[in-house]
């Protein structure tokens, strides 16, 4: 057996497969991929072989698109038949909100390219022949669905691989994988020991035991999951020979259900609620190609909606029940990318559709394994979304409850209950107390607003605007016309210190550093000049610098920051997580409250905009920084947790005679689309530019050289290609939720980053970008629930736009 390899690939699903495939594309010949057993004796072989290209996040979609075009080009270059059926799908609807949510589906596929039709019951009869049309309100059909021989896909992956340099050994199992001091692996197999640059965990099933080899506790589990083959079906006979082509794809929403034409029968798969996981602690090794006893008792109940949906199905023989393992990620997307810490360790797992998102994976994980960089915007599937509170335990909660909802509506406004409280601050049980209604983010409870006194904090869950309308509106109010208190403790901050620490940090972010007791806003670029961070740096002293920024990306971006890093330990990163937690106090009389809690000058000659001190809040040792997200005037208090009770004790004392007012996340949401800002993971993403996220004055191309400096200079020399406008758009009882399409002259030109109701200004706003050709332009229209609203775009932000009131 070799002993030398650039990559091992373990693992040889369809996953690994491609990952295999598309490293060769790249050119990258001496890579191996090892497998235990055969090819496909994962959860691979027993697939059903459907694919589509549906998903929440529309990047994602994109690369399941990808995905489903790829197959022709692997078939010829293998010369081995994927099986692929290319047969277009419906989906069915029963009730009211499923409809408006396919509208808002096929309103997303506009601009992604993607030709779906809303049809009424009975066309889609003429698609999937055995529904009662009584059941069902409307349809969609889709282009981009089918199935395919999912054993005659992962071999095609192989052979074309194999025809482009890869070696693939097979009945070898890895056993082990060591990293050397110098960053290199080990792969230590049954057959021998491998040594190679990079490692990819593509271990599916066993992919959480890979992991454990290096410490890793992958959040992936495994479902137990069936579906049935049927007898014969004399209708389904009826339709070929009447129509001369197979049934579509069919998805039934309110059954639960997914099926399509298996011979002269029908396939029939079910996501029940009560989702059972499969060796939950550890996968065994000894599992290959075997199948669990079949349980159709335990999906009774989506048969008996089966039944009822489509009767042909009633009086079919079963001939075969597959009741199979595929694992999964919390939130249902793959877990993709390096693990931060491993140096070239890679992950490609937690791919529970491997037909719809395998080619996907292969691509964007060979291209950051070659270019350093995804090449396209995963951030819906990179590992690094979680971090290390998403254990076992958690993962089990999250996985189950997913599983159960894979055919389920998850409401904009709605925050699921799986696995919660997790992380709480300590001003958790107080806020509980006052009423407060609870969201969560990156594992931690975040109080999103306020009930008021006697009534209780729930929410009507809705994709229009909620019962909780009213109560944001007036959390704004209080901010914009007297003070507001939020909690912020969610924020990620990063303490940066060293001798080296600026120099460093003016090499990582493309603005400017702050001066001593200053604070500067500061996009982060990768190498090509997009966006892949946007922060606030305190400079603290001369070695001691702050970074605050966006709490679900902390683990991305400590990735990032760890890897630049300087070897000869003249910097230090250190996450301060919840060792640093915050209060943010904003509106006109915010100063007023700041000035009884201390003896320091907190004037604006003082203490101007963008400030930064280290000083004592009565009792309480706080870094202060005159910055707020409301873009009022306003304050972030960083405090120690031990002190956080008495911070807010204090402030609550002290604002009474200024009527100050708790303020959740929902009224925060709400009061920055007044000031045209972005976030993380919306507005701003890799596969935007500064100067196209409208961040552009943030970027000093006069400063010493940074990371993206080249790229982003050609966008400003270019003008790049987008623009991200601020709406206002014409609604009365619905704002845009996000991934709307834009119109313009009848043409869809652009999607919907975020939005809502600024109620302050009293407008229902949307964020988005439109090609830079057209930002010029005034008349828009925003597709919300498949009605076309007139949208304005704002040149200037709608609250205080030249600054006066956050700078005065
Ligand atoms: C009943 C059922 C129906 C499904 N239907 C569909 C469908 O219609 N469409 C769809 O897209 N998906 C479907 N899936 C899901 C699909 O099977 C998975 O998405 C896909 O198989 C994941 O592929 P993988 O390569 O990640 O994992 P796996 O197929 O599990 O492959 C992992 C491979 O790694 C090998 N391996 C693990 N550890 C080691 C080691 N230490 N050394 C060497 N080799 C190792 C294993 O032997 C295995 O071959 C279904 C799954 C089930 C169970």
């Amino acid at each position: 057996m070799r002993s030398q390899a650039r990559v091992v690939v373990i693992g040889g699903g369809v996953v690994g497969a491609s990952v295999l495939y598309h490293l060769t594309k790249r050119g990258w010949k001496d890579v191996v991929l090892v497998e235990r057993d055969e090819l496909t004796s994962g959860s691979t072989w027993h697939a059903a072989g459907g694919f589509h290209t549906l998903n929440g996040d529309p990047n994602v979609a994109k690369l399941q698109e990808y995905t489903i075009n790829l197959y022709k080009e692997i078939e010829q270059i293998s010369g081995q038949a994927t099986g692929i059926h290319l047969t277009g799908g419906v989906m069915l609807v029963s009730n009211r909100d499923r409809w408006d949510w396919l509208k808002m589906a096929h309103a997303r596929n506009r601009y992604l390219g993607v030709p779906t039709e809303l049809i009424p019951v009975k066309e889609a009869k003429k698609h999937w022949p055995l529904l009662d049309e009584k059941q069902f309100i409307g349809a969609m059909f889709h282009p981009l669905e089918g199935h395919l021989d999912p054993a005659g896909t992962t071999h095609a992956y192989a052979k074309a691989a194999r025809i482009q340099g890869a070696q693939i050994i097979r009945k070898n199992r890895v056993t082990d994988t060591v990293q050397r001091p110098d960053g290199t692996w080990d792969v230590v197999t049954e057959g021998g020991t491998i040594h190679a640059e990079h490692v990819v965990n593509a271990g599916g099933l066993w992919a959480r035991e890979v992991g454990r080899f290096v410490g890793l506790e992958l959040p992936i589990l495994a479902m137990a999951h069936q579906y049935l083959i049927t007898e014969e079906i004399p209708e389904v006979v009826a339709f070929n020979k009447e129509t001369g082509r197979e049934m579509l794809h069919c998805i039934d929403f309110d059954g639960e259900l997914y099926m399509r034409q298996e011979r002269s029968g029908a396939l029939v798969g079910t996501y029940e609620p009560n989702g059972r996981p499969w060796s939950p602690k550890a996968a065994p090794w000894d599992f290959s190609t075997e199948l669990l006893p079949p349980d159709l008792d335990h999906i009774s109940d989506n048969l008996d909606r089966a039944f009822r949906h489509h009767p042909a199905l009633a009086k079919a023989g079963i001939k075969n029940v597959i009741h199979g393992p595929f694992t999964f990620a919390p939130d249902g997307n793959p877990l993709v990318g390096p693990i931060r810490g491993l140096r070239n360790y890679w992950v490609a797992c937690g791919v529970m559709a491997g037909f719809s998102q395998g080619g996907g994976v292969g691509l964007a994980l060979s291209n950051w394994i070659v270019d350093g960089d995804p090449g396209s915007d995963i951030w819906a599937m990179d590992v690094a979304r979680y971090g290390a509170w998403a254990n076992m335990s958690y993962t089990s909660k999250k996985v189950t409850e997913n599983y159960g909802r894979r055919f389920r509506i998850t409401f904009p406004n709605e925050e699921l209950p799986a696995a919660r409280p997790l992380r709480t601050s300590p001003l958790y049980d107080r806020f509980k107390t006052m009423g407060a209604f609870f969201g969560v983010s990156y594992g931690l409870e975040q109080a999103l607003w306020f009930a008021p006194k006697g009534k209780k904090p729930t929410e009507k869950i809705t994709f229009r605007r909620s019962n909780a309308f009213p109560i944001v509106d007036a959390e704004c109010r209080a901010v914009r016309e007297r003070v507001g208190v939020i909690e912020i403790t969610g924020y990620a901050k990063y303490e940066i210190t060293g001798f080296g620490a600026e120099s460093w940090l003016s090499h990582l972010l493309a603005n400017r550093m702050p001066a001593k007791g200053h604070l500067a806003l500061t996009p982060m670029l990768n190498d090509a000049g997009r966006l892949i961070g946007d922060f606030t740096v305190a400079k603290a002293d001369d070695e001691r610098f702050y970074i605050f920024g966006s709490g679900p990306a902390e683990n991305y971006h400590l990735r990032w920051f760890e890897a630049q890093l300087p070897k000869d330990g003249s910097v230090a990163v250190r996450p301060l997580t919840v060792e640093l937690t915050g209060l943010s106090i904003a509106g006109p009389r915010a100063r007023d409250l700041l000035a009884k809690l201390t003896d320091a000058d907190v004037s604006n000659s003082a203490l101007p905009f963008l400030a930064f001190r280290e000083m004592d809040l009565g009792l309480v040792p706080a870094k202060v920084g005159r910055v707020s997200f409301t873009g009022d005037l306003g304050y972030e208090i960083w405090v120690r947790p031990d002190y956080l009770p008495a911070a807010h004790d204090m402030i609550v004392d002290a604002g009474r005679e200024l009527g100050l007012a708790h303020f959740g996340g929902r009224a925060l949401m709400s009061l920055r689309l007044e000031k045209s800002w972005g976030t993380w993971a919306r507005e701003y993403r890799p596969i935007y530019g500064p100067l196209e996220a409208g961040l552009g004055r943030f970027v000093s191309f006069k400063k010493n050289d940074f990371i993206g400096r080249e790229g982003a200079l050609e966008e400003k020399n270019t003008g790049g290609k987008l623009r991200l406008l601020t709406f206002t758009v014409d609604t009365k009882d619905v704002d845009v939720i996000g991934d709307e399409p834009v119109w313009h002259k009848g043409k869809v030109v652009g999607w919907i980053t975020s939005g809502g109701y600024a109620h302050h200004v009293g407008r229902s706003v949307a964020l988005g970008y439109v090609p830079k050709e057209v930002a010029g332009e005034e008349h828009f229209e925003i597709e919300i629930i498949g009605k076309r609203h007139k949208a304005r775009p704002q040149r200037e932000a709608l609250f205080d736009p030249t600054g006066a009131r956050m700078r005065s």
